[in-house]
């Protein structure tokens, strides 16, 4: 009674993972002039370094391809627009929530 079992290995290691890698690294990053492809990293073209963080475009990106867009109705993949204006390079803050929601 009352032995340790300790905590399974696999899930800590799947946390560690998740907690390095975004998952918008699966979209390439639209940001000129970063321009990385799918599971690189973002760049700092000027000095060649690369960064820790990712492009807020390449993330907007990402979430206008998992989530759907509560705020203006439109599916996965579909810009939003404000009355058929497009939010240029960015979404709605309804559509940031959603994509969070997916992660979580
Ligand atoms: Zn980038
Ligand atoms: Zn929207």
């Amino acid at each position: 009674m009352g032995h340790h079992q300790g905590a399974p290995m696999p899930a800590t290691l799947r946390h560690a993972f998740r907690a390095r890698a975004h998952p918008a690294r699966s979209v390439p990053c639209p940001h000129e002039p970063c321009h990385a492809r799918a599971h690189q990293a973002c760049i700092v073209r000027v000095n060649g370094r690369v960064m820790k963080d990712l492009h807020p475009a390449r993330i907007n990106l990402w979430e206008r391809t998992v989530a759907c867009c509560p705020e203006c109705q439109v599916q996965p993949d579909i810009p939003c627009h404000n009355d058929g204006a497009p939010l240029a390079g960015t979404v709605h803050d309804r559509r940031i929530q959603e994509a969070k929601e997916i992660l979580a």
